[in-house]
């Protein structure tokens, strides 16, 4: 397809293209494995010196075909998909970062990402420093260690709502010679695509907006082949000395800044790690997909909507919401997305975290969740759910405070989620 296509018409076109008298639809591929004429056809494949398909468990044609949709949708060169976000955020951080190396990772992410980072990857030898998102320059710099390897952030956060100075973190991490991984997960590309901005990896969790209908947890990693990789050889030596378990390849000069990143996580993470999305959840994915422009700006109207509503409402105390023109991240959110934001609002209702809950149990459009960016509207607790591992100290430093809401804004009328949350604030 043409590089000149809009968004939207690679949203519902991209990646898969059908020749003469094949499936308009993209094929389930239900095959865990690919058959060969001879052993030498197939010995090509594991020496990578030949493209094609052998067992699921590394690659899967279904799977190829999203992955190269989401890799348009983001301006990338190379993309691959994974079983969940966490996956994704797991493999990006690792193929550049192992046990004795060091990360800079905005401390207001994903509850789940935060988790990974310091406890388990800390469990792997791999040290992180979490920074203040709006922190000064000069500041960033200083997290900086001769051992880091990467930087790490979210477009918005999950569900703090910052917006990332992509730019700063960008260029800090180039001056130091390393990667910027960008969780895109909430923006969504057609919102923000962190590429344009200097970003070198964007991840997913695809389970949200992409997927969109909380049919199929997913994730997605996105090279955008821009990384020079091979002047900083000293740093990553994963990807610029040969791999002993890959027949001595190197990864950098064999596939070049386009595609050694994503050959180097699938030949050896999703190899050994094994984290593949199921091909039947691709294609849940691809449908998402084909509708994602079109819910994106309908969960960005709704979600202003409801923002403006609760700032005007007696009965709350604070609201952060990027699109709202009194959010402290207005103007960083219209640089960034001049188009919206996300579909997320968060909110603290007076009388703090016991009239929150009475409040979320009143309501009867929007349900308790553990999930966010869902067609359906839906809302959750943090502090005593999916941040529940933190104490106040870290809450705040990730940005979530105990009396917070947090509303995702599905698809269905605002007047209909106005008035749902005003009958429900009428019962505390
Ligand atoms: C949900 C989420 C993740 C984790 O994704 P899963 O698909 O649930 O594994 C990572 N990052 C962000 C920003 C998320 O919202």
């Amino acid at each position: 397809m043409s590089k000149k296509n809009k968004i939207e018409t690679v949203c519902v076109q991209g990646g898969y293209r059908p020749g003469n008298g094949e499936p308009r639809q993209v094929p389930i591929i239900q095959s865990t494995t690919f058959k060969y004429n001879t052993s030498e056809d197939m010995g090509k494949l594991f020496d990578l010196e030949a493209s094609g398909y052998f067992y699921t468990r590394l690659q899967n044609p279904t799977n190829d075909y999203v992955a190269a949709k989401i890799c348009e949708l983001e301006g990338g060169s190379a993309a691959m998909l994974t079983s969940s976000g966490q996956a994704a955020n797991f493999f990006a951080v690792f193929n550049v970062a192992n046990c004795g190396d060091h990360v800079v990772a905005s401390s207001t992410i994903y509850g789940g990402t935060y988790n990974l980072f310091a406890v388990t990857m800390k469990k792997m030898g791999i040290d992180f420093t979490f920074v203040d998102p709006d922190c000064a320059p000069e500041e960033l710099d200083k997290a900086f260690k001769p051992n880091t390897k990467a930087v790490f952030g979210e477009t918005i956060a999950n569900p703090a709502l910052t917006v990332l100075d992509i730019e700063k973190f960008a260029s800090a991490a180039h001056k130091h010679g390393v990667p910027l991984i960008i969780d895109n997960t909430f923006a969504t590309p057609v919102n923000c695509r962190p590429i344009e901005w200097g970003a070198d990896i964007v991840t997913h969790s695809t389970t949200k907006y992409m997927d969109g209908h909380g049919s199929a947890v997913g994730g997605a990693i996105v090279d955008s082949g821009k990384f020079n990789w091979l002047e900083h050889a000293d740093k990553f030596p994963g990807l610029c000395t040969p791999d002993d378990s890959y027949h001595g390849i190197t990864y950098a000069e064999k596939f070049g800044l386009e595609g050694a990143f994503i050959t180097k996580a699938t030949a050896q993470l999703m190899r050994d790690f094994g984290s593949i999305q199921a091909p039947q959840n691709a294609y849940l994915l691809n449908n998402g997909l084909e509708s994602l422009h079109v819910r994106m700006q309908r969960h960005c109207e709704n979600a202003l909507a409801v923002a403006e509503y609760l700032e005007n409402s007696d009965k709350i105390d604070w609201v952060v919401y990027p699109g709202l023109k009194s959010d402290k991240y207005y103007e960083t959110a219209q640089k960034y997305m001049p188009n919206g934001t996300c579909g997320v609002v968060s909110f603290g209702v007076k009388g703090g975290r016991k009239a929150a809950e009475k409040f979320m149990s009143g309501l009867r459009i929007a349900a308790i969740e553990t999930h966010v960016a869902d067609a359906r509207t839906c809302c959750l607790h943090p502090a005593s759910s999916t941040h529940r591992q933190m104490n106040d100290d870290e809450l705040r430093a990730a940005g979530v405070s105990p009396d917070l809401v947090r509303l995702s804004c599905g698809l269905e009328s605002k007047y209909d989620l106005i008035d749902d949350i005003a009958q429900a604030l009428e019962q505390i």
